[in-house]
């Protein structure tokens, strides 16, 4: 319950809302200091060709586990940093650590790392991300910035100015979670992406749920048409990868192929997968 006094100004007095503050700015506390002291980590998932299940790229997940108070997810505390002011902080240390686990990875592959939509207003986010992926010497061409469709339409201009400088270096841009905004379709040509990710919530409905399966057939024509490379989010059984491979749908990312998982064991999935594909292959980018 709140009381208005004067000035329009709002005294807030519930006791929940007290302790909720505190938790949050104990969490905001633990979180700045994981940030100093390195905690904060990225793991890394694969995406895949549908076709034969060949990784083409990793998708960077921030995960950071508190000594007091555990696993804390990425959905709480990201937008906990947007809030109070330090997501170009962590993102940029975020950035840093995977485009140094991508320098690992055969050349080929591409990063794919998580643009916040706070960074989305900040008209030196190109600039400080360029100069993140130049100082580690990670080939621009090599990233991807996935950014939501919500993030890109409520700061339409200064988003549009971002993507442009980005798309010039070679950095490419991928629309996350889609179908689930409130952007309108016709507002989608004033921006230019290279990729949309179908977001899980239609995936994970498709061989139960028809209406799922049209909204899916429905994108995966669009972005045809559009000459827009299109992934399915959050693939967990052979059945859903199937349907969506014989709708067209190219590439694919869920539990299913794999896993978020650190930069060692991600190294070791993929000494797996060239092996298992070194028979196709000239050569094996593993092999010296
Ligand atoms: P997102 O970018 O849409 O990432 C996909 C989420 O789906 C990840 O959750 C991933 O672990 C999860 N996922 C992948 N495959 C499956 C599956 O088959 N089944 C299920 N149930 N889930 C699957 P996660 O890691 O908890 O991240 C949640 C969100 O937090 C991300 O959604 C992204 O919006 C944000 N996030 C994560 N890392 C970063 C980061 O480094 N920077 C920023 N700005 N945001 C991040
Ligand atoms: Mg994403
Ligand atoms: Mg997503
Ligand atoms: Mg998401």
């Amino acid at each position: 319950r709140s009381k208005r006094r004067g000035r329009g100004q709002i005294t807030v007095y519930s006791r929940e809302i007290a302790q909720e503050m505190r938790r949050s700015t104990q969490l905001e506390q633990a979180l700045r200091n994981a940030i100093i002291n390195d905690a904060v980590d990225t793991h890394f998932q694969p995406i895949v060709s549908l076709a034969d299940g060949k990784v083409l790229g990793f998708e960077a997940l921030a995960r950071w586990i508190d000594p007091d108070l555990g696993f804390v997810s990425p959905a709480i505390f990201v937008p906990l940093a947007e809030d109070r002011g330090f997501i170009d902080t962590l993102s940029e240390t975020l950035l840093r650590k995977a485009a140094e686990a991508a320098l690992t990875w055969p050349r080929e592959l591409f990063l794919s790392f998580n643009l916040s939509s706070v960074q989305l207003t900040d008209s030196s986010t190109a600039a400080r991300t360029l100069s993140i992926v130049n100082s580690v010497g990670l080939d621009p061409s090599r990233l991807e910035l996935e950014i939501t469709e919500t993030a890109v339409m409520s700061s339409a201009d200064m988003a549009g100015r971002i993507i442009a400088e980005l798309r010039q270096a070679g950095v490419r841009i991928s629309l996350d979670d889609f179908g689930t905004g409130q952007s309108s379709l016709g507002r989608l040509r004033e921006f230019t992406f290279d990729k949309v990710k179908i977001d899980r919530a239609f995936v994970s409905a498709i061989t139960t749920d028809t209406t799922s399966e049209h909204i899916v057939r429905a994108i995966i024509t669009m972005c045809e048409g559009l000459k827009l490379h299109v992934v399915a989010e959050g693939i967990e059984t052979l059945a859903e990868a199937t349907r969506l491979q014989a709708l067209g749908c190219t590439m694919g990312q869920g539990y299913y192929f794999g896993r978020p998982a650190d930069a060692m064991a991600t190294l070791r999935y993929l000494s797996r997968q060239y092996s298992d594909f070194a028979g196709r292959r000239q050569s094996s980018p593993f092999s010296s």
